[in-house]
């Protein structure tokens, strides 16, 4: 009878509370102006369905009928973009001067509550979605699967988990696991990916948060680089590598690396060898230029990390130029937290201005944070546009974006996965 009973149970009651717990929520957004990110005419006074997470239709209000029973929002007057999407995030960085020696004994909870704080303070700043490419103690991962099971309010995470280091590399600090030689790198690699990273991090030459390693020099072998590549990839993984140097970099690309982080003193060409293999560049131009000076006055940068920075800002920005010029991949990333005031604006925005001053249409650089980031992640199935069957990432400003890149400075509604987290004019009911 009990058998009989749970069956019942099983097969009849389950399926029903099943679907009352996820009855799908329906909203019509209205009124608004959809910006084309591939270059076309704007869709005025547009209707986007959303059920549940994801958009299930987009088009001008003739052609997009409005369901009788779903909630509406008024954007009239409202230009509305993809959600932004940050690819070089460490919720839990601590960098040098009185940060570090405030939080030298941070425990692992305390680190896994900054982050859920760091999290939440990214949807308001319109960023639905970052990578982590590399943060501690697995905070990262744990903060990625709080904030999918909606116990946690953040942006989508995609996570490297912890970087992997060699001996006396960038990012040695006590405490750090390193690997060095294949074998080892290859067991390092491994280990992140079974505990949920998506991404694997190497540190390829030196940098300027830590005094291991030249910036401009090759610290890994192209032995040790392809290896960890080959690993990552066997796993559908992708690889990250931390980078400034053209040496290092002519290596990763080879090696088939997906992603080179800074990339502060490349040089022509490389950046066209990273043109022809489609190897991304994410800049974090913001952490070397003016704009955050500040911001490093503001966490009591010690003078030897100011001089590292400043040895490297107008070599990082002609790279970039560079890169711009070549047309090199580029995924916008800050190496901040994506909601760092800087300049007025957050570092995401500000980074995103950078690129426009650097030889970018605006366009290209509301690309550079939208659909080109959901393709570095080989999610564009799914994210960096407004399009039928994607999730419901949005964000409203009050002017054209891909005409004016500043307008982002003014996001006043944000939605992620068809939730409002945002809404500072109350245009929701
Ligand atoms: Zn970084």
């Amino acid at each position: 009878m009990k058998t009989v009973a749970n069956a019942f149970f099983i097969a009849v009651l389950l399926p029903l509370l099943l679907f009352a717990r996820t009855a799908v929520a329906l909203t019509a957004i209205v009124g608004g102006t959809v910006v084309d990110l591939e270059g076309g005419v704007p869709l005025k006074d547009a209707v986007i369905l959303v059920e549940g997470e994801r958009i299930t239709a987009v088009g001008s209000k003739d052609a997009v009928a409005i369901p009788e029973d779903a909630s509406t929002v008024d954007a009239t007057g409202q230009w509305i973009i993809p959600g932004l999407m940050n690819m070089h995030v460490h919720p839990g960085l601590i960098l040098p001067g009185k940060m570090a020696n405030e939080l030298s004994d941070e425990t692992d909870a305390a680190l896994a509550l900054r982050m859920a704080a760091a999290a939440r303070g990214m949807l308001s700043a319109g960023v639905t979605t970052i990578r982590i490419p590399g943060d501690d103690r697995h905070a990262d991962l744990a903060l990625d699967r709080s904030i999918r099971k909606g116990e946690s309010i953040g942006p989508r995470i995609f996570s490297a988990g912890e970087s992997v280091i060699i001996t006396g590399g960038h990012g040695s600090s006590p405490g750090v696991l390193y690997a060095d030689g294949p074998d080892e790198l290859v067991k390092a690699a491994r280990q992140q990916i079974s505990l949920g990273a998506s991404w694997v991090k190497i540190l390829i030459s030196g940098g300027i948060a830590t005094d291991g390693g030249d910036i401009a020099e090759a610290l890994m072998t192209p032995e040790e680089i392809n290896a960890v590549v080959d690993a990552a990839h066997r796993y559908g993984a992708r690889v990250a590598a931390h980078s400034g140097s053209s040496a290092a970099t002519t290596v990763a690309v080879d090696a088939g690396v997906d992603s080179i982080e800074h990339g502060y003193t490349l040089d022509k060409k490389v950046l066209q060898k990273m043109k022809s293999a489609g190897t991304w560049l994410v800049p974090t131009i913001v952490v070397s230029q003016p704009a955050t000076a500040p911001f490093f006055e503001r966490i009591g940068s010690p003078q030897w990390y100011l001089d590292r920075r400043d040895s490297v800002g107008q070599q990082h920005w002609e790279a970039l130029r560079t890169a711009i010029a070549v047309g090199v991949n580029i995924g916008l990333g800050t190496d901040q937290l994506p909601q760092e005031p800087n300049d007025g604006t957050t570092a995401t925005v500000r980074e995103a201005e950078y690129y426009v001053e650097a030889g970018m249409t605006p366009l290209e650089s509301l690309r550079s944070a939208t659909i080109q980031t959901a393709k570095m992640l080989g999610e564009e199935d799914s994210l960096g546009s407004i399009a039928e069957g994607k999730y419901a990432d949005l964000l409203f400003v009050d002017a054209d974006p891909a005409q004016d890149i500043s307008a982002l400075r003014r996001i006043h509604f944000v939605m992620k996965g068809g939730a409002i987290y945002r809404d500072d004019h109350g245009l929701a009911p």
